[in-house]
């Protein structure tokens, strides 16, 4: 049985990580956290000293950690992934970070004869829970096929996005229009109450037109009009994926200005403590920042 190798034991990381071993899976596991480390022992994943001793154990490593400087660190550095992986072993990406640092990875592994797809994840860590995530691919077909059966216990759906960092891009698309999508809502919100318009008015006649969408419908009103911001998706997260989009609009050329006013409007909430909230807490910001004008 192959060896699959998972770092970063997180929010989303630790229960992935325990479905490949519900799946009767051989996962070996590092974090830097090590309490979560002994859950995982705990659930049968085998312990390793280091990332290089995880890599030399694995044909298949996943990597599940929050940004850029600690994918480059993991990946890159004379201990990490690239350096001590055994050639040919695939590595599974599925961070949201910068598609630029997806593609360096993917050339320093392709230099050790390693093969490499980004794989970013969509939805929550109840999805992570239930392995109902949607997987967005990017990548050569046959590494895509290789890492299927390990994918699958993960996800519900795997999308093929095209080359290497494609999946990446459209997780960082796919984010920020949500995001952006929750600016417009939250403006639309504070106009109709400050008109007098009530939240259930604004949904039944905004739901039959072309401004419908699922926050509207569905997470708003479950979790906004409830004031419950407990975590799902931190706006920490929220911000970085916005402003990797931004980055990455500017060095296509274009200005996005959407992402710019997003991007602004989430650094404001992190800016006023909210960062480690649910990402839906951008509402209570802006009802608040409004009352302040
Ligand atoms: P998290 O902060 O809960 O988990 C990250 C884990 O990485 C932690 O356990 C941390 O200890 C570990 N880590 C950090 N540096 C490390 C290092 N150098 N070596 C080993 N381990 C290290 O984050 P999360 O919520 O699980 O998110 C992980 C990624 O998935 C992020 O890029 C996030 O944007 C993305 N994502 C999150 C969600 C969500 O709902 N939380 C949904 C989709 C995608």
């Amino acid at each position: 049985m192959q060896t699959v190798g998972f770092i970063g034991l997180g929010t989303m990381g630790y229960p992935m990580a325990l479905n490949l071993l519900k799946a009767g899976m051989s996962v070996v596991v590092f974090d830097v956290n090590e309490e979560v480390v002994s859950s995982a022992i705990e659930h049968g994943a085998r312990s390793c000293d280091s990332v290089a001793d995880l890599s030399k154990q694995s044909e298949v490593i996943i990597t599940m950690l929050p940004d850029v400087p600690e994918v480059e660190l993991v990946m890159l550095a004379e201990e990490g992934v690239v350096r001590n992986a055994r050639p040919g072993s695939l590595l599974i990406e599925m961070s949201t970070i910068h598609p630029d640092t997806s593609k360096m990875v993917w050339r320093a592994a392709q230099e050790r004869g390693l093969r490499f797809v980004d794989a970013p994840v969509c939805r929550s860590s109840k999805d992570a829970e239930a392995g109902t995530l949607l997987i967005l691919v990017g990548g050569d077909k046959v590494d895509l096929e290789r890492g299927l059966p390990i994918l699958e216990v993960m996800g519900s759906e795997i999308e093929h996005c095209g080359p290497v960092g494609s999946g990446i891009t459209l997780k960082l698309i796919n984010n920020t229009l949500v995001q952006g999508i929750a600016v417009a809502l939250n403006e639309a919100l504070l106009l109709s109450e400050n008109t007098g318009i009530s939240r259930e008015a604004l949904i039944s006649v905004c739901s039959r037109t072309a401004a419908s969408n699922r926050l509207l419908e569905k997470a708003y009103p479950a979790k906004v009009f409830k004031d419950d911001y407990s975590l799902g998706f931190a706006l920490d997260w929220a911000a970085k994926d916005v402003r990797h989009t931004v980055s990455l609009a500017r060095s296509n050329g274009l200005e996005f200005e959407l992402g710019q006013l997003t991007s602004r409007l989430l650094e404001q909430a992190q800016g006023a403590g909210l960062g480690r909230q649910d990402a839906f807490s951008l509402f209570k910001h802006m009802n608040r920042s409004g009352q302040d004008c």
